[in-house]
């Protein structure tokens, strides 16, 4: 990929230009936690985004994308958004840069990427990343890279149209191989844990499906979070957010709120109660409670927070019939991947199966991608 992208900035730049690399993201465990103030456990991925950048020494930027064999031009000075949607990460970052009060100027880029668009492993992130960390590298900005991921984030707030947590542009900035990242998403204090799943393979299988319930479900599940929090508020004034709900005091609520509300609040707590679960696990290398966790996340997103589909659960209970480590559903739910924990051994006649049955199943194919947990935006 390298080579291709330095073949193609000579033959539309000339000069040679420094290249940087940003990768997407899988999350171990923590789903649906980051609204209610919890834990996700993030690491970056051996996919990723990589740009050779140059500035050019005017105000205008020359961007190619050789994935989408497109070219954009656009002025880094002036807020005329351009109209390709691929190009607005890239231009969204130069803007969030500049309103942070870091020098902008024009440049010269083509990049190039292995992340697979719209999957759930955060290939925009990818993009954000790693122009957000070249460009406070190339102009010479001091912008710290938890305020390198605040840009990412809003690039997508208000260049193209997504509210997302800062969970993604987190991990893909501060990954490190062999290491998961757990950030609390109240306060923004992070703490790395070792992961290194000797033995093991973590492989995600996406079910290439997206149900179009998502948007109006995840809404409906983030009220009921926060009626529920308002409840136990009521008993517990420190209960900023869900999370910071004790099991037992949402049990004193039961009969304050519906029955819906409820279970989707055991299942926040739950998870979040996970996530310390699996860090402890982690720091043994116990990977099979690892694993066992991740079944239990799948359980509560599938039957208590519902919002699973046939594809992932079809997967889901393969893994399990299979005497797979650990599987669940990853991201929000309604389709996407499963992430799933696989011994050495089982690892083909999984993968093997679960193509051959999903097929079977629901008529299409699914898709297989082997993670390995890597660095986070860097230069290369
Ligand atoms: P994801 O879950 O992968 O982040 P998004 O819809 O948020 O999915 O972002 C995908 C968009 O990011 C693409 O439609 C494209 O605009 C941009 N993008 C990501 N990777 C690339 C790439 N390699 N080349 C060009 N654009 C990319
Ligand atoms: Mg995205």
């Amino acid at each position: 990929m390298k080579n291709k992208i330095l073949a193609k900035f000579a033959e539309l730049f000339g000069e040679v230009p420094a290249l940087y690399a940003a990768p997407g993201r899988i999350n171990l465990i923590g789903e649906h936690t980051d609204y209610n103030g919890g834990y996700v456990f993030p690491g970056a991925i051996n996919f990723g985004i990589i740009a050779a950048i140059k500035p050019n020494g005017s105000s205008v930027s020359r961007v190619f994308s050789i994935d989408l064999n497109d070219y954009v031009e656009f002025n880094v000075d002036e807020e005329i958004v351009p109209s390709q949607q691929w190009s607005r990460y890239i231009y969204g970052v130069c803007r969030e840069m500049i309103k942070r009060g870091g020098k902008v100027g024009g440049f010269d880029a083509v990049f190039a990427g292995d992340v697979p668009l719209g999957a759930g492993l955060s290939s925009s992130a990818a993009l954000e990343s790693c122009f957000a960390f070249a460009l406070n590298d190339l102009f010479g900005n001091k912008i710290d890279t938890f305020e390198l991921a605040r840009i990412g984030q809003s690039t997508e707030h208000n260049y193209c149209g997504v509210k997302c947590g800062i969970m993604d542009q987190f991990a893909s900035c501060f990954g490190k191989a062999g290491s998961l990242i757990r950030l609390n998403c109240k306060t923004g204090e992070y703490k790395y844990f070792p992961f290194n799943p000797e033995g093991y393979r973590l492989v995600l299988l996406d079910t290439c499906v997206k149900h179009v319930l998502a948007d109006s479900a995840y809404n409906k599940r983030r009220e009921s979070c926060e009626r529920a929090a308002a409840a136990i508020r009521e008993n517990h004034p420190e209960v900023e957010f869900l999370s910071d709900s004790k099991r037992l005091w949402l049990d004193e609520v039961r009969d304050k709120i519906s029955e819906e509300d409820f279970i989707r609040a055991e299942y926040v707590i739950g998870e979040v109660q996970r996530v310390l679960d699996v860090c402890d696990a982690l720091e043994r290398g116990d990977y099979e409670t690892v694993g066992e966790m991740m079944y239990q996340t799948h359980f509560g997103l599938s039957r208590l927070y519902e919002v699973s589909c046939p594809e992932l659960d079809f997967l889901a209970r393969l893994a399990r019939k299979m005497d797979v480590t650990g599987s669940r559903v990853m991201g929000g739910g309604f389709g996407g991947c499963t992430i799933n924990l696989v011994r050495n051994e089982l690892y083909d006649a999984f993968v093997t199966a679960a193509a051959a049955k999903y097929r079977e199943q629901f008529g299409h194919d699914l898709k297989i991608y082997d993670v390995v947990i890597g660095d986070g935006a860097r230069k290369l």
